[in-house]
C-alpha cells in the first residue's frame, strides 16, 4: 500500500486535534488533519467526542483525555479496524 506524502496515521492525527480544537494548529497541520478525517470514520468520531469533552470542561489537557476519552478511542479503532 503506498501512502500519500500527506497522510497521517491516526497517532498522529490524535496528538493534532486538541491543537486544531483551539485554533493553534498551523493552517498546514489542520490541512493535513482535515485530509485525514475525510477519510478516516474512527479520528472524526473521537474528534467529536472531544469536542464535546471539551465543551464540557471549558478546558482539555492530556490528563483529561485519560482514561474513558482514552477507551472510547480505543473501541471506536477496534470497530473501524474489525470493519475494514
Ligand atoms: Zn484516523
Amino acid at each position: 500500500m503506498k501512502l500519500l506524502p500527506s497522510a497521517l496515521v491516526c497517532q498522529q492525527a490524535v496528538e493534532l486535534m486538541s491543537d486544531y480544537l483551539d485554533g493553534s494548529l498551523s493552517r498546514r497541520a489542520r490541512r493535513r488533519l482535515e485530509a485525514h478525517l475525510v477519510a478516516c470514520d474512527a479520528c472524526t468520531a473521537y474528534l467529536e467526542q472531544l469536542r464535546v469533552t471539551i465543551a464540557a470542561s471549558g478546558v482539555v489537557t492530556a490528563d483529561d483525555l485519560a482514561p474513558e476519552v482514552l477507551q472510547t478511542l480505543s473501541e471506536l479503532f477496534e470497530r473501524f479496524r474489525d470493519e475494514s
